[in-house]
């Protein structure tokens, strides 16, 4: 195991969407505690705000920037003005996601539309964007995916399909980019306790209902907590995992096993 007193990512710099919330705040805390500076981003000012003076508690930097990354003029500004603050571009987590129920037959063409201008093109363009500062760097990516993007599940067509997207763009850069010297990976977690089923369209009762059932179709028994994924995310961004790429691993109580619904 690492030794964690080393601090991996000690003037490392790093870009994390998401960060207002969930995965992407526990993966920023945890960059910044290992001596990271991070850009956290997301559409919530005042969440980004209170994170920023966490990870500064904790020992790193933060420039917080707000903003909608669907919005392609936002997310040239959050690389540039990362790479002005703090002078390059290490590491890249693509957190932001939203979760949306729907099936073949009534998901509509913009609940489609929408799914995958944030869960793929934003990603997408994010990664085109910081390629050239990880280049430079011999950086890396971590996309955080699903299980979902491994295994089929019915009721959640758009969200299956993009997760699916967005493992294949993993793989196909960091085929591209293995020589260069940047490892791109996802992880890809089982449910997970943040907001994201919230605000994806459950009610407090219903979510309660679907953590309750989630016991039986996670082998483990349990959901998970986001920092057991941002421990995954910062083995694979770090050089600890120099010899990986390309890979798209579970991190879900076992539950890309058995696919039970
Ligand atoms: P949360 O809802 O807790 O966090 C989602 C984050 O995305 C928030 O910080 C939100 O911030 C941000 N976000 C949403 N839309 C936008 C947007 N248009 N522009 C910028 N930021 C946006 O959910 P999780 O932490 O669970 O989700 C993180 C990732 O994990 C997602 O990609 C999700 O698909 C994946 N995942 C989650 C699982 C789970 O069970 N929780 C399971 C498998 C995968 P804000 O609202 O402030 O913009």
């Amino acid at each position: 195991m690492p030794d964690r007193a080393q601090k991996r990512f000690q003037n490392r710099v790093a870009i994390v969407t998401g960060a207002s919330s969930g995965i992407g705040r526990a993966t920023a805390l945890a960059l910044g505690g290992e001596g990271a500076k991070v850009t956290v981003t997301a559409r919530r000012p005042e969440r980004l705000g209170a994170l920023a003076r966490e990870i500064e508690m904790a020992g790193g930097a933060a420039l917080p920037l707000a903003g909608d990354v669907t919005e392609a003029d936002f997310r040239s500004r959050v690389v540039e003005e990362t790479v002005e603050r703090f002078g390059g571009l290490d590491h890249l987590v693509n957190s932001a996601g939203v979760i949306a129920f729907g099936t073949i037959e009534n998901t509509g063409l913009d609940a489609w539309q929408r799914m995958f201008a944030l869960n793929v093109e934003a990603v997408f363009d994010l990664m085109r964007l910081s390629v050239p500062h990880l280049l430079e760097r011999k950086g890396s990516i971590v996309n955080v995916s699903s299980v979902n993007g491994i295994r089929s599940f019915p009721g959640v067509l758009a969200y299956n399909s993009s997760k699916s997207a967005l493992d294949q763009l993993t793989r196909c850069s960091a085929l591209e980019l293995a020589a260069k010297g940047v490892r791109v990976n996802s992880v890809n977690p089982g449910v997970t306790r943040t907001e994201l089923h919230l605000a994806g369209g459950l009610d407090d009762d219903r979510y309660a209902a679907f953590v309750e059932h989630s016991k039986t179709t996670h082998p483990i028994g349990r959901i998970g907590k986001p920092e057991e994924v941002a421990d995954l995310a910062l083995f694979l961004l770090s050089d600890d995992a120099g010899f990986c790429t390309g890979v798209t691993i579970p991190v879900d109580g076992g539950r890309h096993l058995t696919c039970a619904r």
